[in-house]
């Protein structure tokens, strides 16, 4: 199965990304993971995304869809994948589609999580993150037994710069102008689940499944 998610900045993206690729037994591809992975490791691709992603802006289509190929020329990616966060962009969608027709296969669904834009600041400002395990807690929704320690591991919890009210702002913005359009887009081309995502997150995986059911028997 090879599908992609869709949903503004705190939408629970990267959380319910883990829980049904587990489910649906395909890696996750997380293009924000991958550049904060390479931001910590100091590399040259990291050095350069930074400068986008600390100020909410998007890291270019060239440089983003480059890592996303070769990402996906890897071989646990066969059986299908799950891309969270990937593609933001039409020309991305664009290319991406292109690429899957060459390898001879297509996107089988892209669920769009919807959350309403309230929600989505109160997550957003309230999220922190481990240093040690990078286990996500929210100080109102899923508050540590410590303020500001993870109860996992003692780690010290810290606010992604990303996440400061004035960059969430920008990042709004920028989902509103450049990656909404992709849901037009998608459901344009009939592969389109929009699903609820508020309230509990367990809820919220459920409701993921049920919706992709119909598109695993395929
Ligand atoms: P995320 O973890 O998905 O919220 O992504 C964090 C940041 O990484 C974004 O705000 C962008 O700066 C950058 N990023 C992630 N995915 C993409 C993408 N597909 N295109 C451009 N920039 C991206
Ligand atoms: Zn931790």
């Amino acid at each position: 199965m090879r599908l992609v998610l869709v949903g503004p900045p705190g939408a629970g993206k990267g959380t319910q990304a883990q829980f049904i690729a587990e489910h649906v037994g395909v890696p996750k591809i997380s293009t924000g993971d991958i550049f904060r992975a390479n931001v910590s490791e100091g590399t040259e691709l990291g050095t350069l995304a930074k400068q986008y992603m600390d100020r909410g802006a998007l890291v270019p289509d060239d440089v983003t869809i480059e890592m996303v190929k070769a990402r996906l020329a890897e071989p646990d990616v066969e059986p299908g994948f799950l891309l969270d966060g990937f593609p933001r962009t039409v020309p991305q969608a664009e290319v991406l589609e292109d690429h899957l027709r060459e390898l001879g296969t297509k996107l089988d669904v892209v669920l769009e999580l919807v959350v309403d834009d309230d929600e989505v600041i109160r997550r957003l400002s309230g999220r922190r993150t481990c240093r040690t395990c990078n286990r996500i807690w929210h100080v109102d929704f899923d508050p540590p037994a410590v303020e500001g320690v993870c109860d996992l591991d003692g780690g010290e919890l810290y606010q992604r710069d990303d996440d400061k009210a004035e960059t969430v702002a920008e990042r709004l913005r920028v989902y509103a102008a450049e990656t909404a359009p992709l849901v037009a887009h998608y459901a344009g081309r009939g592969v389109l689940v929009g699903i609820d995502a508020m309230g509990p997150v367990d809820d919220v995986t459920q409701r993921a499944v049920d919706a992709l059911r119909p598109f695993q028997d395929r």
